[in-house]
């Protein structure tokens, strides 16, 4: 049987149909360089249908290729089977084939042709159109930025949405805190006097209610101070109502300034009164803190021309104290209190009395 060879160089119609019929152009060159064959789709990418077979030793084929993407030739044609010739084989992956207005990529293979004696006779050129292959890498490319690019805004709105949750928690957190100061301040208002910032009336009689409750397990004393000031409707009289709220606001910060401790409690008890809460207090320890708040009021000389008493505001006060008793209950701390006030203004105003509790 006859080798590839010896049927090529037989120049057998076979081989030749054969070549022809190859998706792939084909070129055979002599040692010499020159051109022996081309096969059909060798001479379509080549731009040289027309030329006819006994003038193909002419052709010259290098000066159509070029480095893809650019203007510079590259002889890969030439490279391709002059390694042939000398026994190597010769990959050129990828270069431009243009004429006319045509650019195809292409790939260049090359392999020696030997005769039975072992002499290269020929150098075969083997052209691929990667046309494409290369639309096919486009177009992976291309699929695999969209991937990149759908990969990144599914990130960004990942965290844009992230971002999102984080501010509606800050916000609710915010909202949170402002429904608890505003509940703060609602019942702040609920038990806090407005005009004179001290404990209003609830507060005071449900703190005295704890604290005799406590004092009876415990024990312990609690006293109570009732604290009037003196002729406040001359001051009224004379000064108006709104330096009368003034007054009153100055006379309770006297006596919050007086009651230290921290159990100590003062409130407005009505109009122009207050009471002083003191738990753990005997009735001596009572009437100590209602001498600290004449002398605070003193010292304050908040002038007041119509008292009959003094130039300056004054005050009447009640003290009692006990230790509170189950049978008992606080309504008769306030009794002896109010009792102890009501002797001091009979007995001339501008001074504290105690009473005892029976
Ligand atoms: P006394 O020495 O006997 O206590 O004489 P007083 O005038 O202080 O007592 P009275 O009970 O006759 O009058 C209390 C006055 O206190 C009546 C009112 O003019 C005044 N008063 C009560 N509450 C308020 C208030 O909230 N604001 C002002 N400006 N005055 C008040
Ligand atoms: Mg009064
Ligand atoms: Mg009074």
């Amino acid at each position: 049987m006859k080798t590839f060879n010896e049927a090529l160089l037989s120049g057998e119609t076979r081989i030749r149909q054969f070549l022809e019929s190859v998706p792939l152009g084909v070129v055979i060159r002599n040692p010499d360089g020159t051109v022996y064959y081309l096969n059909q789709i060798a001479r379509q990418l080549f731009g040289i249908e027309a030329m006819p077979e006994d003038s193909w030793s002419l052709v010259t084929l290098t000066d159509r290729l070029y480095f893809p993407g650019s203007d510079r030739l590259y002889p890969a044609d030439e490279i391709a089977y002059s390694q042939a010739l000398s026994g190597k084989s010769a990959v050129i992956e990828n270069v431009e084939i243009r004429f006319q207005e045509k650019v195809i990529p292409i790939e260049v293979r090359a392999t020696p042709i030997y005769d039975p004696q072992g002499n290269i006779i020929y150098a075969m050129v083997v052209i691929q159109d990667i046309s494409e292959r290369q639309a096919a890498l486009r177009e992976r490319k291309q699929a695999e930025k969209m991937l990149a690019e759908y990969y990144q805004t599914l990130q960004q709105e990942v965290e844009s949405r992230t971002r999102e949750l984080e501010l509606e928690i800050v916000e609710r957190k915010i909202a949170e805190a402002a429904l608890q100061a505003a509940n703060l301040e609602l019942q702040k208002l609920a038990i806090v006097d407005s005009l004179t910032q001290v404990a209003n009336r609830r507060w005071f009689d449900e703190y005295l209610t704890q604290e005799w409750r406590r004092m009876t397990r415990e024990q312990q004393p609690l006293s109570l101070i009732l604290c009037d000031i003196d002729f406040f409707k001359h001051y009224n009289d004379t000064y108006g109502h709104q330096a009368g709220d003034e007054c009153l606001y100055q006379v309770a910060k006297a006596i919050a300034a007086a009651a230290k401790r921290p159990g100590d409690l003062v409130a407005r008890y009505g109009g122009e009164e207050f009471a002083v809460i003191l738990p753990n207090t005997p009735p001596q320890g009572g009437v100590r803190v209602a001498e600290e708040i004449q002398a605070i009021v003193r010292q304050m000389k908040l002038l007041h021309p119509d008292s009959q008493v003094s130039q300056y505001i004054t005050l009447s006060l009640g003290i009692a104290g006990t230790i509170p008793t189950l049978d008992l209950n606080a309504n008769i701390l306030v009794t002896a209190a109010d009792r102890a006030l009501y002797r001091a203004k009979k007995e001339g105003r501008d001074r504290l009395m105690g009473e005892k509790v029976e």
